[in-house]
């Protein structure tokens, strides 16, 4: 099977994605692209995650012309795409419907550093304007509001993440949700205090050395 690994690794991880409560059903979705051969390994649409197997992972090019695979590709492969065609660095994507972040989307709210953690991300993670999902528009937005940022809030509608790696993208996901969701309580309860951007400066600087291995995390 092309890209056997590649199917493989969205396989896991969109269970894992499910399992950590990062989305809920369908929703959500996840890519990774070989950039050899500019082929990208989609989750299908609408399918749930517990059932997927390997040879439901869409394969196709950077026109979205399906190269390999019976079902039809996830509805936001235009983002997926575009995102691919802007950041020339990333190598997956994870989009979620993690309930904290979505609040702050719902809210019209971007996320800023209440916790170093943002630095997955970048110094905030970034609000997208809504347009409806799986449209050229949103796909258009999400390309151009992405900036050097490796997690973006879309407005009323969920959270995408980009990484060097599956497990880097995931990461960023996984801490974002948890960021929001601290955000989200100290403003239920008081003023949160903000880290000052030099101090995120120094932060996204130890993340590239944090670890057993260069993160490459956040600007
Ligand atoms: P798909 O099942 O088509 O990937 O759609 C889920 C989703 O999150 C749309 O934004
Ligand atoms: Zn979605």
């Amino acid at each position: 099977m092309e890209l056997e690994n590649e199917r493989k690794a969205v396989v896991r991880f969109g269970l894992k994605m499910v399992e950590s409560g990062l989305t809920t059903g369908t929703g959500g979705n996840l890519s990774i692209i070989d950039r050899k051969s500019g082929t990208v390994a989609v989750s299908p649409s609408g399918i749930e995650y517990a059932v997927l197997q390997p040879r439901d992972v869409v394969l196709t090019d950077m026109q979205g012309n399906v190269i390999d695979g019976e079902a039809r590709p996830s509805s936001e492969l235009g983002f997926h795409l575009s995102l691919y065609g802007q950041r020339k660095d990333i190598q997956a994507i994870v989009h979620t419907h993690s309930p904290y972040a979505v609040t702050m989307a719902c809210l019209g709210w971007e996320i800023p550093a209440v916790h170093y953690l943002v630095g997955f991300a970048g110094k905030k993670v970034p609000l997208a304007p809504y347009a409806t999902f799986g449209t050229p528009e949103l796909a258009q937005i999400v390309a151009e509001y992405i900036g050097d940022y490796n997690a973006l809030l879309l407005a009323n509608h969920g959270l995408v993440a980009v990484g060097s790696s599956m497990d880097t993208a995931f990461a960023a996901a996984e801490e974002i949700e948890f960021v929001a969701r601290i955000y989200y309580q100290t403003k239920s309860i008081g003023n949160p205090v903000i880290l000052p951007d030099e101090e995120m400066n120094t932060v996204l600087e130890k993340f590239k050395t944090y670890g057993q291995k260069k993160m490459g995390i956040g600007k």
